[in-house]
């Protein structure tokens, strides 16, 4: 199954000039491909090219729609070989086929959604306030940096290669040393839709070495990020020494409510989806679920028969719901945040160990885990855990919920539960997060912006206007007066 993989690299395929290294196979620790790392002289490279390609007549002269011709035909390359990429996706990481083949299908659809918004995009012309017209028009950054997590590759890289691309910039990915294989295999479709050579680098490598060397690059100008809070804080700390714009997709510790009132059949579901989908490697994990107490006793046993059936299992198999962790040392951190939660007082209520058998011995398994008994300022209920561990927790005044839910420091996204409308905006309004699902969880559309706020990040991904993130507003002053400005000729 081990494969060797170049990578793009300003311009040319390629081993990245640092040492080889290996990626695994979560399901079984077996060696899936073997590649370079890049080195800081690489990312110079990359970004030297990137940075001449993209003043060239083939990139920057394009017309919006001719960009968005080379965007369409992406989307159809992607879906061109999409069983392909989510087999591969789930090698990287070891996803379940069934969650890979949807993501690829969503980086499809960012793909078209900014194409249609590239050619449709408008520049304004502004209400003129004297003897002139003004304009204000967009120019592509430059050259921009993404860098990316794990766990969903695909998609976050379409979701900053697409827009950047639509405003006209190059692009040079650093994506997880873990999982590079999406934006490799990205950079290829993108060539054979005709972007010209130079204008998209991946380079595959630590974040230490690769990703820091991208954000101080004076050439790279906005650097867009998803991972992880701290990294993301060093980031932007880089990034104001030389004023550069980046966005960050960070952490959560995403509350989900449930009210009184709420359908408990569909408030179980989502539940179970919204923290045991990707084995709960996902930024938006509704990891903290506040039961009503009315209801929590029902509550409870009915999420405990469903946490009960969920399939774990081989990631290739299309029953599989919950695959194994990414490796072995994440899952390791998982059990520490489990054996935390136990000696903080809390109860387990289902999992918190390892599923037993020889089907799992060689993966990174780990049992979806639910946790009771535990207040909100617990450790366990405070902190990222990246995994499937579910913490329940009762309610029954509201402004004393409201006050847990806030009480973290991350604000990403917020599960509501409610048959009234009253309640959701009531509720709604208070959350600090950037999005709130209502009666539904982890719905995702690329027309509608994603972001946290506090420590959950800053900027938005996706939306018609996300384009405009990768560009610069000039404004321009036409003069229309007939005779020389009044002031010279006093
Ligand atoms: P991470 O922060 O460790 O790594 C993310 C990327 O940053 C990787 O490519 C890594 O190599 C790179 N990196 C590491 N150190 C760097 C440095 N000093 N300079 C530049 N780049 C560096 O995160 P992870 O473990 O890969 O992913 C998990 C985290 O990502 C979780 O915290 C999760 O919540 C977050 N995440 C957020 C979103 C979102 O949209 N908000 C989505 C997915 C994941």
């Amino acid at each position: 199954m081990s494969e060797k993989i170049q990578t793009l690299l300003a311009g040319r395929w390629r081993d990245a000039s640092g040492p080889a290294y290996t990626t695994e196979y979560p399901a079984d620790g077996s060696t899936v491909a073997t590649l370079h790392a890049a080195t800081a002289q690489d990312v110079d490279e990359a970004v030297q090219v990137a940075e001449q390609a993209r003043q060239q007549p083939a990139w920057a002269g394009l017309k919006r729609h001719e960009r968005a011709g080379i965007l369409y035909r992406i989307a159809s390359g992607i879906r061109a070989r999409g069983e392909e990429l989510a087999q591969l996706q789930r090698l990287d990481n070891g996803k379940p086929i069934n969650e890979t083949r949807a993501l690829v299908a969503s980086a499809a659809g960012t793909f078209q959604f900014f194409a249609s918004a590239c050619e449709t995009w408008e520049d304004t012309i502004t209400p003129a306030r004297g003897d002139y017209v003004t304009m204000s028009v967009h120019e592509p950054l430059g050259v921009v940096g993404a860098i990316t997590p794990w766990n969903s590759p695909i998609a976050s890289e379409a979701q900053k290669l697409a827009p950047a691309l639509a405003a006209g910039c190059a692009v040079v990915f650093k994506p997880a040393e873990i999982t590079p294989r999406m934006a490799i295999e990205l950079a290829r479709i993108a060539e054979a839709a005709g972007v010209p050579p130079g204008i998209i680098s991946v380079l595959p490598g630590k974040g230490s070495v690769v990703g820091d060397a991208l954000v101080k690059h004076p050439l790279i100008k906005r650097i867009a990020f998803t991972g992880g809070t701290n990294v993301g804080m060093g980031i932007q700390r880089l990034a104001a020494e030389k004023l550069m714009p980046t966005s960050l997709e960070l952490g959560g510790k995403s509350p989900t409510i449930v009210c009184a009132d709420a359908d408990l059949d569909h408030a179980v579901a989502g539940v179970l989806y919204g923290i045991f989908s990707s084995s709960g490697e996902s930024c938006i994990a509704g990891s903290r679920a506040f039961i009503h107490a009315s209801v929590y006793d029902a509550f409870k046993q009915r999420l405990l028969a469903g946490v009960r059936s969920l399939r774990v299992g081989d990631p290739a198999s299309e029953k599989t719901q919950m695959g194994p962790l990414v490796n072995m040392g994440h899952r390791a951190s998982v059990e520490r945040y489990v054996q935390m939660g136990r000696d903080e007082g809390g109860t387990v209520l289902f999992g918190g160990e390892r599923p037993q058998g020889a089907d799992f011995d060689k993966g990174s398994y780990y049992l979806p885990t639910v946790i009771e008994g535990l207040p909100n300022s617990a450790r366990m209920c405070q902190e990222e855990i990246f995994g499937p561990v579910l913490a329940l927790l009762r309610w029954s005044d509201e402004a004393d919920l409201l006050a847990q839910c806030n009480d973290n420091v991350y604000g990403l996204a917020a599960g509501i539960w409610t048959r009234d409308y009253k309640t959701v905006w009531r509720l709604g309004s208070a959350l600090q997060t950037g999005t709130v699902w209502v009666n539904t969880y982890k719905q995702f559309s690329v027309s509608t912006p994603f972001g946290g706020v506090k420590m959950s990040g800053t900027g938005r991904e996706k939306g018609r206007l996300g384009i405009l993130e990768y560009t610069s507003q000039k404004s321009y002053y036409w003069g229309t007066n007939e005779a020389p400005i009044a002031w010279s000729m006093a």
